[in-house]
């Protein structure tokens, strides 16, 4: 690759706040109300024209399908997001679970309406992509919009770009493998015959967790298996058996779906998978998009021909944008592990608790037994760099425990915990690596989040 130097500019401080949260999914959310909620100053960054992330840019609504009797559940910012989303109309009964469904697309006017309750001072269509450091410690993000480039200056940043970018950019150490979770175009129908559709679903695939065990090759731990879940892939296999499609080797059909509305609508059709996919890098997420887009349009002829309900359905939408699983973790003060998620793992440094709940790497395991596990403060705390936060999936851990805590649920837990120990470290007048981590916990539980 050639290089130039670009010149060096004077750059507009556009912003001083205590807290800048860079990313705005479950993570960045929760950890700018959490850290307004605290008093301080904060700052919420985002890239895009609508706070939410995965949820409202790709069109993710199952936020708690793992819920059953029996779950234990980390209380906080997750509850009250379910909670808020249903007071505005802005969910429905999710099919599996005791839990909501979070509504797409309304759910930008909660996240709206939660960032102002806040006063957290809200800044969309703005990019984060340069970390400012002085002798290893964060001192604000360069950013990028259509007001030209900008500098943001904030006491303590929060990296929520799921992508570990600000970590990135400012040289803390990650990980990234080179096969990572397979990425999604997620889309949305309209025009289904709704009985036609739930009469086929629960009268012929009577689908349950035991089927993830077929096609999908995955790894339950029993109990869960005769759970009802909304797994669709026999109209795909029929499709590709009959070359009405074609099965290549980095796209594989057939998954599940969330949503059967009175209208005729079918959302969060997350049936699309596609590998070999480097989400750091802009051309493979330019051939990913277009060739997601094309892989839409052949699931939708598979629903048309072999979905009965979907005859005559359509296209409603494309997810925003490409749906990201894994990317960077970095490598925090604590790396959780497998063992850590599946064998209740106990943290003193504990900043919020989350069920037993593994979706991912071949395994899929329900908390249906009320099992759960500690996260570690010293898992969202970067190596290197002092005064920098990471919360969300690119937290420090290993694949295993990426496949429990990269769930919206936990990235909220995450999310909160750090929005708190910011604004904590600040109130100490402390590093953020050097924090009470009894206050921090105490504050956490004043905002109803159970910690241990
Ligand atoms: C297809 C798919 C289906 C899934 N299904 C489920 C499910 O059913 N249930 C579940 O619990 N989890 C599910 N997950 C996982 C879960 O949705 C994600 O792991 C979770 O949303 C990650 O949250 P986050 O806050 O870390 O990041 P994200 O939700 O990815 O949010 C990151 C935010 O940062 C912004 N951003 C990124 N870079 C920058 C930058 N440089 N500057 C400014 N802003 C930036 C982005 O625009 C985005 O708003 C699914 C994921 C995918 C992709």
């Amino acid at each position: 690759m050639n290089y130039i130097t670009e010149s060096s500019k004077k750059v507009p401080v556009f912003a001083e706040v205590d807290v800048l949260v860079a990313g705005s999914g479950p993570a960045g959310l929760a950890a700018a109300i959490a850290a307004a909620r605290e008093g301080v100053s904060t700052m919420l960054l985002e890239r895009y024209g609508c706070f939410g992330g995965v949820i409202t840019q790709v069109g993710v609504e199952g936020f708690a399908w793992y819920r059953h009797e029996g779950t234990v559940e980390g209380g906080g910012l997750a509850f009250e997001f379910e909670e808020r989303a249903k007071e505005l109309g802005a969910s429905t009964k999710e099919c599996q679970s005791d839990s909501e469904a979070l509504d797409a697309e309304m759910f930008k006017y909660v996240a709206d309406r939660m960032v102002e309750e806040a006063g957290v001072r809200p800044i969309l269509h703005c990019y984060a992509v340069e970390a400012i450091v002085e002798n290893n410690v964060i001192k604000g993000v360069i950013t990028e919009s259509k007001s030209g480039r900008m500098a943001i200056l904030a006491k303590r940043i929060i990296d929520c770009t799921g992508d570990g970018d600000i970590a990135a950019f400012a040289g803390a150490p990650f990980t990234k493998r080179e096969q990572p979770a397979w990425v999604t175009p997620m889309f949305h129908c309209r025009g289904v015959d709704r009985e036609k559709f739930l009469k086929y679903v629960y009268e012929e695939l009577q689908p349950t967790y035991a089927d993830w065990k077929g096609e999908w090759a995955m790894q339950t731990n029993g109990k869960e298996d005769d759970l009802f879940s909304p797994y669709l892939v026999k109209p795909f296999t029929d499709a590709i058996r009959d070359g009405v499609i074609k099965e290549s080797d980095n796209v594989a059909y057939g998954g599940t779906y969330s949503t059967v509305s009175p209208e005729g609508d079918v959302t969060q059709l997350n049936v699309v998978f596609m590998g070999g996919v480097d989400c750091t890098n802009v051309e493979d997420l330019t051939q990913a998009e277009i060739k997601g887009r094309q892989a839409v349009i052949n699931a939708i002829k598979a629903l048309n021909k072999y979905a009965p309900g979907f005859e005559n359905a359509r296209l409603r939408n494309f997810g925003m944008t490409m749906g990201t699983r894994e990317s960077r973790q970095i490598e925090g003060y604590y790396s959780m592990t497998g063992d850590d998620v599946m064998n209740q793992g106990r943290f003193e440094d504990s900043i919020g608790i989350y069920p037993e709940f593994i979706d991912g790497n071949g395994y899929l395991w329900v908390p249906t037994t009320g099992r759960y596990f500690h996260i570690p403060y010293r898992a969202i705390l970067p190596q290197n760099i002092d005064n920098l936060l990471v919360a969300g999936r690119c937290i420090s851990g290993d694949i295993m425990a990426h496949s429990a805590f990269r769930n919206m649920g936990c990235c909220v837990v995450t999310g909160q915990g750090a929005g708190v120990a910011a604004a904590t470290s600040i109130k100490e007048d402390v590093p953020a690596s050097k924090v009470n981590i009894k206050k921090v916990q105490d504050a956490l539980e004043r905002q109803n989040v159970r910690v241990y």
